[in-house]
């Protein structure tokens, strides 16, 4: 009878979460196997060139930023960066404004030039007095009043989500800073900077220079557990997959893309609007809060990567349901779908030499470099069990 292969530590997700925790755990000696359900690594961060010669990020953008420097310490073993602000717009009412709001949006609302001094006092007569804001909509109102909450939050958060920013945690707005500056950057981390030749070089390099990790791509989770003998399973997928919906499936939102692309010679007609030649938008994202509009946002990756190309290409993104077997694309921030996570997560604890770690196996709205903290936490913890390989 044939024996089954045997590993140390099976690893389901080929992710940020996955990778990091095998580089780890196989850096300490351990035999680590990774397996994913689809044919590339990198999960969601995975980017690739696209037909016309563009480096793209095919599940919407991914915009590295973090204030920790293990995180930037670890990752910087496997890529240099490209180093870029994310500055983006909004468009509505026909026009481009600065987005997030600050003293510039400030003036193009008001029409006339401003200071930090006019605007803070605008603020202070228009917010709305909320101590401890409980949700999406308070935490807006609390900060700019009705008028701009309205203008750029409540009709892009109502399609993205399909839920009122009132039904939605506070976190999922005010992710969004709001300024009485000039500081445009869409997000406000020390650190905001691409994997210089992109994410999925990076993850590459992670496995190219880590003897014991052993690949498998296009690879079922079940059809994988059962074929390796494992002391310890790390799972990164959907926590609700793992059990086989046993409380049913937890609720998600999805996404779909529609890439355009254009040449250089198409793009010639553009630059009035593009201000650059080889560029179709003159922001590396242009968000779309109007309900009328059916995408959220446009996306021009080019502006992020850095790459130098005449051709470019954009992606306008379509907030969808979702249905089991579809991407988790985000789970939803609120407190029903937590008490549901919850359920699982119970079961989850149960379950022996089994770790759940990362975004679908936690159920959080967590960005790259918290994930990747996640799993430099996890990968000590079964270092602290099990050790280093005898
Ligand atoms: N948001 C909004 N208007 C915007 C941009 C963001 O209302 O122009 C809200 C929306 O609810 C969104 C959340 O803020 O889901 C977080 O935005 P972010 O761009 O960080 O979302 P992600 O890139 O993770 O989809």
């Amino acid at each position: 009878m044939a024996t089954q292969p045997t590993t140390d530590f099976l690893i389901i997700g080929a992710g940020f979460s996955g990778l990091v925790i095998a580089e780890r755990l196989a850096s300490s000696g351990w035999k680590c196997t990774v397996i994913d359900q689809r044919p590339h690594l990198g999960g969601n961060a995975y980017d690739c060139t696209d037909a016309v010669g563009v480096l793209i990020h095919p599940y919407g953008p991914h915009y590295f930023r973090t204030n920790s420097q293990r995180v930037i310490d670890y990752l910087s073993r496997f890529t240099a960066w490209h180093e870029m602000p994310y500055t983006i717009k909004s468009h509505t009412r026909g026009r481009d404004w600065s987005f997030p709001i600050n003293l510039n949006t400030f003036e193009e609302y008001i029409g006339h030039p401003s200071t930090p001094e006019e605007f803070s006092a605008w603020l202070e007569k228009n917010r709305i007095p909320i101590e401890n804001p409980k949700n999406s909509e308070e935490v807006i109102l609390s900060q700019v009043g009705r008028e701009l909450y309205e203008l750029f939050f409540e009709g892009y958060t109502l399609k993205q989500w399909k839920r009122h920013p009132r039904d939605l945690d506070a976190s999922v707005c005010g992710r969004i800073p709001i300024r009485t500056n000039r500081d445009n950057r869409y997000l406000s981390e020390n650190f905001q900077a691409l994997p210089n030749k992109g994410y999925t070089a990076m993850f590459e390099k992670m496995i190219d220079s880590t003897p014991g990790i052993d690949l498998h791509l296009g690879m079922d989770f079940k059809e994988a557990k059962s074929r390796w003998n494992y002391r310890h399973l790390v799972f990164t997928g959907a926590i609700d997959t793992y059990f086989d919906y046993h409380f049913g499936p937890l609720p998600y939102r999805s996404l779909r893309f529609e890439p355009e692309s254009f040449t250089a010679t198409q793009l010639v007609a553009r630059e009035p609007i593009s201000g650059k030649p080889g560029f179709w938008q003159n922001a590396l994202q242009v968000n779309h809060p109007d309900a009328n509009t059916p995408f959220t946002r446009i996306v021009e990756i080019k502006h992020a990567t850095g790459q130098i190309t005449p051709n470019t290409t954009i992606v306008r993104e379509y907030p969808a349901d979702w249905s089991p077997g579809d991407e988790p694309f985000y789970p939803i921030p609120a407190p029903d779908a937590r008490a549901a996570y919850q359920k699982y997560a119970e079961l989850a604890a149960t379950e022996p030499n089994t770790s759940f770690t990362g975004r679908l196996a936690t159920y959080r709205y967590y960005n790259m470099d918290q994930v990747t903290a996640m799993a430099l936490t996890e990968a000590d913890k079964l270092l602290a069990r099990y050790g280093t390989h005898p």
